[in-house]
């Protein structure tokens, strides 16, 4: 997404090769119509794989995961919890992580009454970088039996592996932005 490159370039920040930060727009603020613009092109890339559900990471996942079912036909969206709040019951499917902006684990949790084994699953995220989220999320939907159709996040670092890693298990897997390197804070997309 040739307006996506332009806005990374403008406003995001590059934190050495590994990190980026792009807290104007997706991270800390968001462009909202731009984010909509954002949610038709996963729309647009997506539709044909027939998505049923939304799967995405809490927090900064969930606005992407909204604009894009908002395109899909108003599809649900579920977001994995990185706590477990009191009100969440026993009944949950969980998978644990590596965090790369922490480096810490953590441990995302459904609940099981929220994907069921006819969905076809599409994972959102803000980000794709070494892919240990979206394999969590993989981890998730197929424990309650559900197909995961594909996979997107509007930022891809591709040397990082978390694409190649996720498409190794025959899912569609695009981003709105692949970032194919970062040196120097010069961003250079496939
Ligand atoms: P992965 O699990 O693919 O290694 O990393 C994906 C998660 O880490 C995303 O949910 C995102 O929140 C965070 N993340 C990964 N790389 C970056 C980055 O360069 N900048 C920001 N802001 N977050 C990132």
């Amino acid at each position: 997404m040739k307006a996506l490159e332009e806005k990374i370039v403008k406003q995001g920040t590059c934190i050495g090769s590994e990190v980026l930060k792009v807290d104007t727009f997706i991270n800390h603020g968001i462009d909202t119509k731009f984010l909509d613009d954002m949610g038709k092109e996963i729309a647009r890339i997506f539709a044909g794989d027939e998505p049923t559900k939304i799967l995405t990471a809490e927090a900064s996942g969930i606005a992407i995961a909204v604009a894009a079912a908002n395109h899909l036909n108003y599809i649900p969206v579920v977001f994995a919890k990185k706590n477990k709040p009191n009100t969440m019951g026993l009944d949950v499917y969980e998978s644990s992580a590596k965090s790369f902006t922490k480096g810490s684990i953590f441990t995302l949790r459904v609940t099981k009454e929220l994907i069921s084994k006819d969905d076809r699953i599409l994972i959102v995220d803000d980000f794709l970088a070494h892919g240990q989220a979206a394999l969590a999320l993989y981890d998730i939907a197929t424990q309650a039996g559900a197909k995961v159709v594909g996979c997107t996040a509007v930022i891809e670092k591709k040397y990082q592996g978390g694409s190649e890693r996720v498409r190794k298990l025959g899912v569609h897997v695009q981003s709105l932005a692949v970032i194919e390197k970062m040196e120097d804070g010069k961003i250079t997309f496939e």
